[in-house]
């Protein structure tokens, strides 16, 4: 029986990220690693590989599908209440202790995740996506960079079947990558770790790349939205954050800040959770670092108004949640505060149309897609 990477390593292409070195080793710009790759080796995220001085990558499958509120991934400026046909993929550049989807992020380094590869094509998951009135095609749950000509090959398909694409990422990118990735995504999520250069690197990657991505995702003109997981001990200093939300704040103060809370997961077990007064006074850090809109996420009905979106010039309630369910919706067709005209930032649609689902769900075909082995 093959294992996982060699039942990988056969559901692959050739890639586009890539150049060929002068001494004949092939760069990937997929990820900020930018690893350098003699014949045969394989990068560090374990899924593209040079084959005979060709970048192979990743093709063919899903690590799995969800339909997923978009509040879940989160955004909260963006389409609220539609439902986000979510996929992802198989391995990851970072190898997070605590990371909450380790059984398909870690699929490759660690022998206790088990995840098998599911068979898919571009149409068969948008048209899958359309028959459950999802409006957003996502890519998460691993780390979308490292499978990007796949997402585009599927955000084609979904682009010409009318719905918006997101991903979902640590935001560990490379100037190329995201050229490459522009045309074809609307949202993007950055899981924002740390402002320690030191943790990132307890983590497998660096923070300059990171912070890199950050600005140039606003200046691209992606929609953009941050979350930080904020754990105890590991990177919720007030100084920290503070650092943290001053660099936000200078991208652009309107970006969205999601501080969501740490249970202990995978390999980290040590801290305590996070508290809902642990969110809040991350959340005023935030405040007087200048950002004007932040959320604090995965303690839902305990965390006060931080689950609302408020315009930021008059404070008037304009989307009322709990958790990921829509409760009310107060913005205009042009996408503005009713009681002051003031413009609220995001990506709105002209009318609130119906949450489909506050809950994540599998869609039903799922069956229909088979094990690779
Ligand atoms: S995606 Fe990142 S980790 Fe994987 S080969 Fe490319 S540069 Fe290396």
């Amino acid at each position: 029986m093959s294992t996982l990477a060699e039942v990988l390593a056969r559901e692959t292409k050739d890639g586009e990220l890539y150049d060929i070195l002068p001494d004949g080793r092939l760069r990937c710009y997929s990820c900020g690693h930018n690893c350098p790759l003699p014949e045969g080796a394989v990068g560090v995220c374990k899924v593209r590989f040079n084959e005979g001085g060709r970048l192979r990558v990743p093709w063919g499958y899903v690590g799995g599908v969800q339909c997923d509120p978009i509040e879940k991934k989160p955004f909260f400026h963006a389409y609220p209440g539609a439902l986000a046909y979510s996929f992802g993929m198989l391995g990851c550049d970072l190898h997070c202790a605590y990371c909450q989807n380790w059984v398909t992020s870690q699929a490759l380094r660690d022998p206790n995740a088990v995840a098998p590869p599911l068979s898919a094509s571009p149409e068969r998951l948008v048209r899958d996506a359309v028959d459950r009135h999802a409006r957003v095609l996502v890519s998460t749950y691993n780390e979308p960079l490292i499978t990007s000509e796949w997402a585009v090959a599927i955000f084609r398909e979904a682009k010409a079947a009318g719905l918006h694409t997101g991903f979902v990422s640590n935001g560990n990118g490379t100037p190329r990558v995201l050229e490459y990735l522009r045309p074809w995504v609307d949202l993007y999520k950055v899981d924002l770790k740390s402002f320690d250069d030191r943790h990132y690197r307890q983590l497998g990657g660096r923070m300059e790349p990171i912070l890199d991505t950050i600005k140039r995702l606003h200046a691209m003109d992606f929609w953009l939205e941050i979350v930080t997981l904020l754990i105890p001990g590991f990177n919720d200093s007030p100084e920290e954050l503070t650092r943290l939300t001053e660099f936000l704040a200078s991208v652009s103060p309107d970006i969205p800040w999601h501080v969501t809370a740490f249970h202990s997961d995978y390999k980290m077990t040590e801290p305590g959770n996070t508290t809902p007064e642990m969110l809040l006074a991350a959340a005023d850090v935030g405040r007087r670092s200048g950002l004007r809109h932040i959320y604090a996420g995965n303690l839902p009905g305990r965390v006060g108004n931080l689950e609302n979106t408020l315009c930021a010039r008059c404070g008037d309630t304009l989307v009322a949640r709990t958790g990921y369910l829509i409760r009310d919706y107060r913005i205009t067709p042009n996408g503005c505060c009713p009681s002051c005209g003031g413009s609220v930032p995001g990506r709105w649609d002209p009318r609130f149309a119906e949450q489909i689902a506050s809950r994540p769900f599998l869609p039903g075909s799922r069956k229909r897609l088979s094990i690779l082995s």
